[in-house]
């Protein structure tokens, strides 16, 4: 058991648990600040995330970061950005379960380091992933979920944004100011649900 994040970054960059290692250019750990309360949690690293190392790096990325910054009054230096796991799938397909689980350890520890007080996430994939559901993310959105001590926040991925356009780019936009009052608050989930 790693002790800081670090350590467990640094552990998991040579994981080859899973096949993924055989096509993955490089573990894609995490971005943004490890002292941070809000974190968001996507799916799997694209192409541009296994180029470079980090996750949310592309246009998806930019959109939330700038999405961010204008609804909660966050850098991306003062969030972390992670996703359920590790490696590109090729093709950017779905991750198989049998790579989610041999994932979840890393998943796991990643987040009780982490300990964050407020958890959102994007998209259809992370979110039924979390809450352990077969609902959309078009039903789960729109109210808060106690999870592991921190209240889950889910939204669409940005990507779904850059493509659905004004109406998604509205309830993502909400999304994060539900995500603000709760991260502001000391109330947590309560005051939400
Ligand atoms: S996806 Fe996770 S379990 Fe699979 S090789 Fe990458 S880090 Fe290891």
């Amino acid at each position: 058991m790693a002790e800081t994040l670090q350590e467990l970054a640094r552990l998991a960059s040579g994981c080859t648990r899973c096949p993924l290692a055989q096509t993955r250019t490089q573990v894609v750990f995490s971005r943004g600040n490890a002292d941070a309360d809000l974190v968001f949690i996507g799916e799997a690293p694209g192409a541009d995330e296994d180029a470079q190392g980090q996750p949310f790096v592309g246009r998806s990325g930019q959109l939330l970061d700038k999405l961010v910054a204008e609804e909660i009054g966050l850098d991306r230096d003062a969030f972390y950005v992670m996703n359920t796991i590790k490696c590109r799938p090729p093709g950017n397909r779905d991750p198989k379960p049998e790579e989610l689980t041999a994932c979840s350890p890393w998943f796991d520890q990643q987040l009780e380091l982490l300990r964050p007080k407020v958890i959102v996430t994007l998209g259809n994939f992370a979110t039924k992933r979390l809450l352990a559901t077969t609902d959309g993310i078009t039903k789960l959105r729109g109210r808060a979920y106690p999870f592991r001590g921190a209240t889950l926040i889910p939204t669409f991925h940005p990507a779904a944004v850059l493509r659905g356009g004004g109406v998604p780019m509205a309830q993502m936009r909400a999304d994060l100011v539900r995500a603000k009052e709760v991260l502001f608050s000391s109330e947590g989930v309560e005051a939400l649900v």
